[in-house]
């Protein structure tokens, strides 16, 4: 009937306006979330597969904001990224990253990498190349012991100025992993085309191995297909022993998750390294 329609079209308009508050609200108050310090760079712990060891960790942003309290980066990012807020956001990602690395380098003195998520307009940036030099000279990082994890949406423009970036942070040393690995639609003739030097299996694949067995196929094709293009292979979101027990089969090389760790404020992950050297 007309009522019912009438009613349907006033519930859409109250979600959308709902939503739309919601986005405008989020991009008031991430304008100034840096200088409230309101983000907080915190590390998931990356370990090898076979020895279990700490060898590398993610860097994974917080924002707690008075208003909103704490918002997930699944939502506050996308935002960021439309408005250009992520430039920004990314180089104090980048930053804070930098100097937690230069203290692991120093005080532990382990082959550890630090893998930091880039988005898509970030890393469109004509001088993001330009600002990555800079902080590794500034923080004195060794190249090789950084991994930038790009999605498919990097990709995806298809312009020169991504295959360039990719190439002269590649010739410098530092590692590309592509992220959410198995999601998009084109990362396999992706990885042929551009210099990855390692694949992240998505956690939504990871999750369902043990009661899944197309998804437990679709892993050990993915571990199998990164080690025939020598990539290294790692596994997001491993939750349980059972799950970790088949990576290890697999062959997989690395992997995250909440069976080792949450991802932790710079202090807290500090003590499991240190944990970690005493074993
Ligand atoms: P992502 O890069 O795929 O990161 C992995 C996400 O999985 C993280 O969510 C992490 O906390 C979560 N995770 C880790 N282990 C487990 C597990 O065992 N089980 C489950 N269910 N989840 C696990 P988080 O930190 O909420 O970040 C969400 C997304 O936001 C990230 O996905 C990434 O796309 C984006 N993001 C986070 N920090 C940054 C950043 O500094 N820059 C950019 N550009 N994006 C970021
Ligand atoms: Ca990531
Ligand atoms: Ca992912
Ligand atoms: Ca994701």
């Amino acid at each position: 009937s007309k009522d019912r329609g009438r009613n349907i079209y006033h519930f859409y308009t109250e979600q959308m306006n709902h939503d739309m508050n919601r986005r405008l609200k989020i991009e008031e108050q991430l304008r100034n979330a840096l200088k409230l310090g309101e983000l907080e760079v915190y590390f998931q712990p990356v370990i090898e597969i076979r020895t279990r060891k700490i060898v590398g960790a993610e860097a994974l942003l917080r924002w707690k904001n008075s208003i909103l309290g704490q918002v997930s980066p699944d939502e506050f990012i996308p935002i960021a990224e439309q408005t250009s807020l992520i430039v920004s956001i990314g180089e104090y990602v980048i930053e804070n990253a930098f100097s937690a690395a230069q203290k692991w380098q120093q005080t532990y003195n382990l082959q550890f990498k630090i893998a930091i998520n880039v988005s898509p307009k970030q890393f469109r940036e004509n001088n993001f190349v330009e600002v990555l030099n800079i902080k590794l000279e500034q923080y004195q990082i060794h190249p090789t012991s950084v991994e930038l994890e790009i999605t498919e949406g990097v990709l995806l423009s298809g312009d020169d100025i991504i295959e360039t970036n990719l190439r002269s942070i590649h010739d410098i040393g530092v590692n590309i992993a592509m992220d959410d690995f198995g999601t998009g639609y084109s990362s396999l003739s992706y990885l042929r085309s551009y210099p990855f030097d390692t694949l992240k299996v998505d956690k939504s694949f990871v999750n369902d191995i043990t009661v899944d067995p197309a998804d437990l196929e679709l892993v050990g094709a993915a571990v199998a297909m990164g080690h025939a293009l020598n990539l290294t292979v790692v596994a997001e979101g491993i939750e349980t022993e059972e799950q970790y027990h088949l990576l290890n089969e697999l062959n997989c090389d690395y992997g995250q998750g909440y069976l080792f760790s949450k991802p932790l404020p710079q202090k807290e992950f500090e003590q499991l390294l240190a944990e970690q050297n005493f074993l």
